[in-house]
């Protein structure tokens, strides 16, 4: 069967998971049959698919119609017989239980026609064993959504014993087509890829809390501002519930061997109730404490040392076992535990051979199999990182942009389109994305400088031509959140970053900038926010950073009057840092990213993520304007701006 093939989805199970992917099925215009074993659970999971379609209705994500038409997609149902028929593919999410399953399993096989394709979203229970449960083993895999399913982007397909290679193409194009991105676990891995980190990365913190070695506060204020993780450890942990990371490790701890044994704090939780905070209590106290309330101060080089060796292990154990490669790992562990790198480029960052180091002298004085070295991570020190060590000395070809390293320990990403006034096209934005990691992962390098080719522009912004395929709302989404996520890559940078601009730094090019830690600019520049002109708004994170530096009420001013600002101004407003002239402005800009690269670099990783960390909600604010942006490319007055910034003439705008 291929992905046109399928009509009709069945979905076992309308409870937490099962509403949430039978609302994605039906999204995605698939015909949904959701059943569970009562009126009342089916009708509870169709009122709340109700609820959360209405949700993204308000919130303008899609249209009345859309939410409409996804309800009427999904038919609620406990007779299983009527669920089954016609259905080309069953997605199980009935509760974790092998029990369970198995009658489960024995109803659906009787009434499944020949054709369809099982998958389940089991988090812990082997995907191997449950195809045996059913007469068709090769078309049976896990498809694995992390919660809520609407929001997460991530879903594991993984593959069992007999599962075979078109099953495992189907459903990964099956996610792919509701709008998710699979990442294939080539074995059925106890945990699979995210849990596999996730889970011992949990239990360690848990080890050290119990060792007395440091606190909960040190332990979460490390994992989220040291290692920069969304959540401290703790805190995950009472967010996802402390029994289902309990699960998990115990069935790797069956699994797997010793290494796996739950730590007793961990146990303890479970068994005074304490889950986090769907039961108002976990590490943290919910109902008559502050909640998790992590300091951003207590961060501790021994306890990030350790946790880092975990993951490099876990990480190494995987590779080791083919369950899936180092992009693989880290693809799935940034969008399904938020991570902001995966595992394994993060561990290659902190060194592999401190890891190894680490992991032998706790072995030594604990004598735990835990912190027995892997194969796969002995190996990949060997290779210099999981990556290899050789992948950063290739001398990567650029089109758009250069790379160059105008002084000792200073990188310096030159845009360099200078006949387009380094107008910003889908090529570049991979480029200059590529080149921030480059530069980023290079040990040698302690300062980025972007600055612009030619003596006109740092960059004029979008370039309109390459962009006008981004005509309708979905692609322009697409293109926002791809700006967006680009220009992140700088302000996200461990390393200072500095614009140096000479010439238009304008839309595009301003929201570049403002993404730098500091910015020098020639006084003949000139800066702005021309999108309203065009009927749109800054869509590359200008609703959001501009603010961040020279204040809301003039960053509507800029946005607003769309018109151009003198450097001069901008120096005055706080935007521009310092100000050059032509003369010496090469000179200038190399000399000030000198300066910062030759400043502590520990000390300057870390003040920027607590900087960054104690800004308002940008995360929201952002998808907003994504959004924003795709709403207002299909309009009248989009239209009406493009033709008139085409024949000089000023645009009426009439609101439609
Ligand atoms: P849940 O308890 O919220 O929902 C399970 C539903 O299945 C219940 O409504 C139950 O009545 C129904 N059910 C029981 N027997 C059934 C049958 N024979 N046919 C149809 N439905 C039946 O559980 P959940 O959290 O949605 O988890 C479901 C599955 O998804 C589990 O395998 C779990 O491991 C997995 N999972 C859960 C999460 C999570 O965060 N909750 C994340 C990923 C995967």
């Amino acid at each position: 069967m291929e992905l046109a093939d399928v009509d009709t989805i069945t979905v076992l199970g309308a409870g937490t998971m099962g509403h949430g992917i039978a609302e994605v099925a039906a999204l995605s215009g698939y015909s949904v049959k959701m059943r569970d074993i009562k009126e009342e659970f089916v009708e509870d999971g169709y009122e709340q698919i109700t609820w959360s379609l209405d949700k993204l209705a308000e919130n303008e994500r899609i249209t009345e119609e859309e939410a409409e038409a996804a309800k009427e997609n999904v038919t609620p149902l406990v007779d299983i017989e009527e669920a089954m028929e016609g259905s080309d593919v069953v997605i199980e999410a009935a509760p974790e239980n092998m029990d369970i399953k198995a009658d489960v399993y024995e109803e659906v096989v009787e009434y499944a026609p020949e054709h369809t394709v099982f998958t389940s979203n089991t988090s812990s229970l082997s995907i191997t064993d449950l195809s045996e449960l059913t007469d068709r083993p090769e078309r049976f895999c896990g498809m694995h959504f992390f919660n809520p399913p609407v929001r997460m982007d991530l879903v594991e397909v993984i593959r069992g014993e007999h599962t075979s290679d078109e099953t495992m193409d189907l459903i990964e194009d099956l996610a792919a087509d509701m709008g998710k991105t699979p990442v294939r676990v080539r074995k059925d891995e106890p945990g699979f890829i995210v849990n596999s980190i996730l889970v011992p990365l949990m239990n360690e913190a848990c080890w050290i809390v119990e060792e007395d070695v440091a606190t909960i506060a040190e332990v979460d204020s490390s994992t989220k501002y040291g290692m920069g993780l969304p959540m401290g450890a703790f805190e995950l942990g009472d967010q996802v519930g402390n029994d289902v990371t309990y699960h998990v490790l115990e069935y790797m701890h069956e699994v797997l061997g010793a290494a796996y044994e739950p730590c007793p704090l961990l146990a303890e939780t479970v068994e005074n109730d304490h889950l986090g905070k769907k039961t108002g209590k976990g590490f943290y106290d919910y109902e008559d404490g502050e909640g998790a309330d992590v300091p951003a101060d207590q961060v501790r080089e021994d306890v990030l040392d350790r946790l880092y060796a975990v993951l490099a292990n876990e990480t190494g154990k995987l590779i080791q076992k083919d369950v899936a490669p180092p992009e693989d790992i880290d693809e799935a562990v940034t969008l399904g535990a938020g991570f902001p790198k995966g595992p394994a480029k993060l561990c290659d960052e902190e060194g592999l051979d401190d890891a190894i180091a680490t992991l032998e002298e706790l072995q030594e004085s604990s004598d735990a199999t835990r912190y027995e070295v892997s194969d796969g991570l002995r190996d990949a020190a060997e290779e210099g990182g999981f990556y290899g060590a050789d992948e950063e000395d290739d001398a990567v070809e650029f089109e758009t942009i250069r790379v160059e390293y105008p002084t000792e320990m200073v990188g310096q990403i030159v845009l360099d389109r200078p006949h387009q006034l380094n107008t910003v096209n889908p090529e570049m934005l991979d480029e200059f994305g590529e080149a921030v990691d480059m530069l980023d992962d290079d040990e040698d390098v302690r300062a980025i400088l972007v600055t612009g080719a030619g003596d006109r522009a740092f960059s004029a912004g979008a370039d309109a031509m390459s962009m006008a395929g981004s005509a309708n709302p979905i692609d322009a989404i697409e293109l926002s959140r791809k700006g967006q996520e680009t220009w992140a890559k700088l302000e996200d940078a461990s390393v200072p970053t500095v614009a140096g601009i000479d010439g238009f730094a304008l839309g595009g090019g301003m929201e570049l900038a403002a993404c730098a830690d500091l910015r020098i600019a020639t006084e003949r520049s000139e800066l702005g926010q021309p999108e309203f002109n065009l009927g749109l708004l800054p869509g590359w994170g200008g609703t959001q950073r501009l603010k961040n530096h020279i204040g809301e009420s003039r960053a509507k001013e800029v946005i607003f009057t769309a018109e151009r600002y003198e450097a001069e101004t901008m120096h005055e407003w706080g935007f521009v840092n310092r100000l050059t002239d032509k003369d010496s402005f090469e000179e200038d800009a190399v000399e000030l990213a000198a300066d910062l690269a030759a400043g502590p670099p520990l000390a300057m990783e870390y003040t920027k993520k607590a900087m960054h960390a104690g800004r308002d909600d940008t995360e929201a604010g952002l998808e907003t304007e994504a959004f924003a942006f795709g709403h207002l490319i299909a309009t009248d007055d989009v239209m009406e701006g493009v033709t008139k910034i085409q024949s000089d003439e000023e645009p009426e705008f009439e609101g439609k």
